[in-house]
């Protein structure tokens, strides 16, 4: 992978790196107001503004389309922010790059379809415009990293990937559910990938923005998109998550920026110290767990002999309840000790299943 990092085609970048803009470009005079506050932020270097919307249902603002064009080329002229803007089709692609917006980024309902982000990429061959893909609406990483995939087999390097959250069925405090793992995973598969959180469609409400961006900056990420609007309430799409540049300053300024390593070595030291320490623990229970292991093929040995089922919903139910009355008494969570006793137990199940079709032993 020959991902280009973002210091090398933004200059003089610092974490974290904003993008901020309204949700919808609704008139030349709403961006340019935005824009003109947003450039006195120094993290903001990136102006970001729908031109082409995708709703979820009809009959809603759909974007200007090609007449708002002009209008990131003014901003981009007034204030020197790199604009960008959502394509979808290639189509959006051909007009964006004739107005010269610099960035391009494919929204959530485009990264689901490989047909769509396929075109996209074929309409980009030969140009080397920074993309920015946010993950797919629903829950698939293979979904996230097929879009990079493609637009870097036609050589697309500046590219950025953008969690924004994922739409799941049980209702939550969040408008899309952050699900942190999947961005870690992304993050672990592809290093060099610069990756920014997007946490107003996250929270869908502009008083969470400040946490979640913290979340992000806390697991390492490189920067943030936040939709901002000079009068948020009155926005034409979005209206509830969209920050004024006035607030989206306060929340810069209230985050704390941490580093992956520390100047101080005392401190670097003692880190290390602990990590060894967790490091012998995790080896432990390693062990434990292939021990665990050896006695559940036992018992998956005296199940064939019993003619008994792998799977015995009581005992599960009662294995779960007895863990969990013992985790809580030392301060574990029960949703976390569930998690591992479910890993642990589909595991057993599968290697008793295992044993007990195997009839390469003495069949009586
Ligand atoms: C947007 O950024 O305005 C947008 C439509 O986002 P998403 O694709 O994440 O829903
Ligand atoms: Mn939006």
């Amino acid at each position: 992978m020959s991902i280009i990092a973002l210091n090398k085609w933004i200059p003089n970048l610092k974490k974290p790196l904003v993008v901020a803009g309204p949700c919808s470009a609704e008139s030349e005079e709403q961006m340019l107001t935005t824009a003109r506050e947003l450039v006195q932020i120094e993290d903001v270097r990136i102006f970001r503004a729908g031109i082409w919307k995708p709703r979820t249902r009809p009959n809603n603002f759909e974007g200007h389309g090609e007449v708002a064009l002009p209008w990131l080329k003014t901003v981009k002229e007034e204030t020197g922010l790199l604009t960008a803007t959502e394509v979808a089709n290639a189509g959006h692609v051909e007009l964006a790059l004739k107005y010269g917006v610099d960035i391009l980024w494919i929204g959530a309902r485009t990264t689901v379809n490989p047909f769509s982000v396929q075109e996209i990429a074929d309409a980009l061959r030969g140009t080397n415009i920074p993309v920015m893909i946010k993950n797919p609406i629903n829950v698939d990483l293979a979904l996230w990293l097929g879009a990079i995939e493609r637009l870097e087999a036609v050589g697309l390097k500046k590219l950025v990937a953008i969690h924004r959250g994922f739409s799941v069925a049980e209702k939550s405090r969040y408008r899309n559910e952050p699900m942190w793992k999947l961005p870690i995973e992304l993050k672990r598969r592809l290093p060099e990938m610069p990756l920014i959180c997007d946490p107003s469609h996250i929270t869908g409400r502009r008083d969470m923005i400040l946490e979640v961006s913290q979340k992000a900056l806390d697991i390492d990420m490189d920067g943030l998109m936040i939709e901002t609007h000079p009068n948020p309430d009155a926005a034409w799409s979005d209206a509830s998550q969209q920050v004024t540049p006035e607030m989206l300053n306060q929340i810069i300024k209230s985050l704390s920026l941490r580093t992956e390593f520390s100047s101080d070595r005392n401190l670097e030291h003692e880190l290390e110290i602990l990590r060894s320490r967790i490091d012998r623990f995790d080896n432990e229970l390693i062990e434990v767990l292939a021990n665990r292991m050896k006695i559940v093929s036992e018992i998956g040995e005296l199940k064939k002999k019993g003619q008994i089922t792998a799977f015995q919903v009581h005992r599960m139910d009662q294995m779960l309840k007895a863990r969990e009355d013992s985790a809580l008494k030392l301060g574990l969570a029960k949703k976390y000790i569930d998690e591992v006793f479910n890993i642990i137990h589909d595991e057993s199940v599968r290697h008793q299943t295992k044993i007990l079709n195997s009839f390469n032993e003495d069949p009586k």
